[in-house]
């Protein structure tokens, strides 16, 4: 499938990327956490020939005209330079309007949402999101702070992440937690392990390659 950026005409920025057959949502620049590895803490917004930096937070009009008819789609994925659950009303509305259309979902995640929130949201989720991924990034707390720095107003932010995991999987069809293969430090099959014994699946990534 030929690749084509999707942007907000106005102001020129990706709201919506095309990689591997599948449509990606860049509804946020916002994040929870700062991690050491990533693109926009190390001065580019650059990622897959897509510069997703925002200058403004798209509405759910604006994001659903650019995706268009999602059943040109494999998946529609929220996933951008940020963390899509920042914008959890917002998520929501457009995953309801394109699940509308047909279309199968996919949320890319820090899996800290209840954490920010206060609360678990992962029942809003329930008949919206099919398939939810997390980064899971490390095998224990030191090793998450050292490498995603979360922010020091979410403490226990590792314990969360897991915890989410563990109460999506009761309401969302595939729940796979990630990690990045060759960060200094991360043990794959140990972060393996532990997926294995939430219940839930796990999948080892290359750094800066979306998936
Ligand atoms: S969660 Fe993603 S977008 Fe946010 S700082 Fe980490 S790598 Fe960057």
């Amino acid at each position: 499938m030929t690749e084509q950026v999707k942007t907000n005409s106005a102001l020129d920025e990706v709201i919506a990327y095309e990689l591997h057959g599948n449509c990606y949502l860049n509804i946020t620049d916002r994040c929870t956490l700062r991690c050491a590895f990533c693109p926009k803490f190390n001065k580019t917004f650059e990622v897959q020939g897509y510069d997703l930096r925002l200058k403004f937070e798209p509405s759910v009009g604006e994001i659903l005209a650019a995706v268009g008819d999602p059943g040109r789609y494999k998946e529609t994925v929220f996933c951008g330079l940020g963390e899509p659950t920042q914008r959890l009303d917002v998520l929501l509305q457009v995953a309801g309007k394109l699940k509308q259309q047909g279309a199968r979902i996919r949320l890319n995640s820090d899996g800290l949402a209840s954490l920010v929130q206060g609360r678990d949201v992962t029942p809003e989720l329930a008949g919206l999101i099919d398939a939810l991924s997390i980064s899971m990034n490390a095998q224990n707390e030191d090793v998450y702070k050292r490498h995603c720095r979360p922010k020091k107003e979410y403490p226990g932010a590792y314990q969360a992440m897991l915890e989410f995991a563990n109460k999506a999987k009761a309401v969302i069809p595939s729940v796979t937690l990630t990690a990045i293969d060759g960060l200094e430090g991360v043990d794959i099959e140990a972060c393996r392990k532990i997926a294995i014994e939430l219940g839930v699946q796990f999948r080892g990534r290359q750094l800066d390659v979306v998936g």
